[in-house]
């Protein structure tokens, strides 16, 4: 076949490409810019243990409903202990929580992948604006996400693909580059634009990135993770989602609900290792004290633990509380003089 014949073909073919969605905007206008011209799109959705689908905070119990009204297929994956090993040392380190947003998207890139191979797909589409998110989006990082996940050329990012270099499909011409758009930065001018074009009613704000980059909720990971020999668990993680915490020492930590939708689910995660604590005479929250495994705790500390739980109750300031404790299936109760609040304060993470 002639150069010029097989480009011609090329331009003909019309290949499958995979698109990963969140339920955010801007995933929904690169699938949109590409099912314009033509060609077949399935969607994969990936879930992190603190993050709802990629990086649409809050809006990722739309994703189903997105990749519904684009009427394309939709496969979601979950990260679960593959994330947190990942997490644990990433190699391409933090932002400025312990966001590992290279690393984080490289896997996601990976998944992705794997979903494309399995149906024939041969290229994948994002939703990534240049510059609009200061670690996993500028120009080196991009590329770097690419390399990792063995995916140079293959990524075609259609809201930026005009401030980028081409992807194969562009250079083959399977892809007509003068109708992607050009936009960078912050700004979302240019998607509001867009969103308006395509009908989108109530374009969902901007996705204000996951859990891992709230500063309050990386310091509570930073704790768990120097605390922890190993890789923490997915039971681990899910605490830190809830209630006050209290590092008590190298080997104890102690969480107490704020409220009973939050003590509910701290029942949830109790673990026969744990001990739970709970004033007896008045109403207060669940405490639960975690230790490192194969540690043994210190009666000063289940004290300390009993008296910052009761320091929550509704049992009178500076008395001595009585409390329930249950370890390993033995429950038993014990008094502990309230803690006062420099305390708690002190102790805090
Ligand atoms: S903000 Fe970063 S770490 Fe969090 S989901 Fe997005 S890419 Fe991953």
């Amino acid at each position: 076949m002639s150069s010029s014949s097989e480009a011609k073909f090329t331009r003909l073919k019309k290949p499958k490409v995979v698109v990963l969605l969140s339920g955010g905007l801007d995933s929904n206008l690169s699938t949109r810019l590409v099912m314009d011209q033509e060609i077949e799109v399935e969607a994969v959705a990936v879930k992190t243990p603190f993050c709802d689908f990629d990086c649409g905070k809050g809006c990722g119990h739309r994703v189903k409903e997105v990749a519904d009204s684009l009427g394309i297929r939709l496969k979601t994956v979950y990260f679960g202990d593959q994330y947190l090993s990942m997490l644990k040392n990433p190699k391409h380190g933090y932002g400025s929580g312990m966001n590992p947003c290279i690393d984080c998207r490289a896997m996601m890139f990976k998944a992705a992948k794997d979903h494309m191979e399995s149906i024939g797909a041969s290229y994948l589409v994002t939703g990534e604006v240049l510059s609009q998110r200061p670690m996993s989006q500028h120009r080196h990082a991009l590329r770097i996400i690419e390399e990792e996940s063995d995916l140079v050329g293959k990524v075609i990012r259609p809201l930026s693909a005009g401030k980028l270099p081409p992807s194969d499909a562009e250079r083959l011409g399977i892809i007509d580059r003068s109708k992607l758009h050009s936009i960078a930065g912050r700004s979302r001018k240019g998607q509001l634009a867009l969103a308006k074009q395509f009908g989108i009613q109530d374009p969902p704000n901007s996705a204000g990135g996951c859990l891992l980059t709230d500063p309050a909720f990386s310091k509570r990971v930073y704790d768990l993770f120097e605390h922890t020999d190993g890789v923490p668990t997915l039971n681990d993680v899910e605490l830190l989602k809830v209630g006050r915490h209290f590092r008590l020492s190298t080997h104890a930590k102690l969480v107490v609900g704020r409220n009973q939708r939050e003590n509910e689910i701290m029942k949830f995660l109790y673990l026969d290792d744990d001990y739970s604590f709970e004033a007896v005479e008045f109403t207060g929250p669940l405490g639960i004290l975690r230790i490192k495994k194969g540690s043994e705790l210190r009666n000063d500390l289940k004290l300390l633990a009993g008296g910052i739980v009761g320091r929550y109750s509704d049992a009178p300031r500076g008395q001595m509380v009585k409390l329930t404790v249950l370890h390993q299936q033995k429950e038993i109760t014990m008094d502990c003089q309230m803690s006062d609040n420099s305390v708690g304060k002190k102790l805090s993470i």
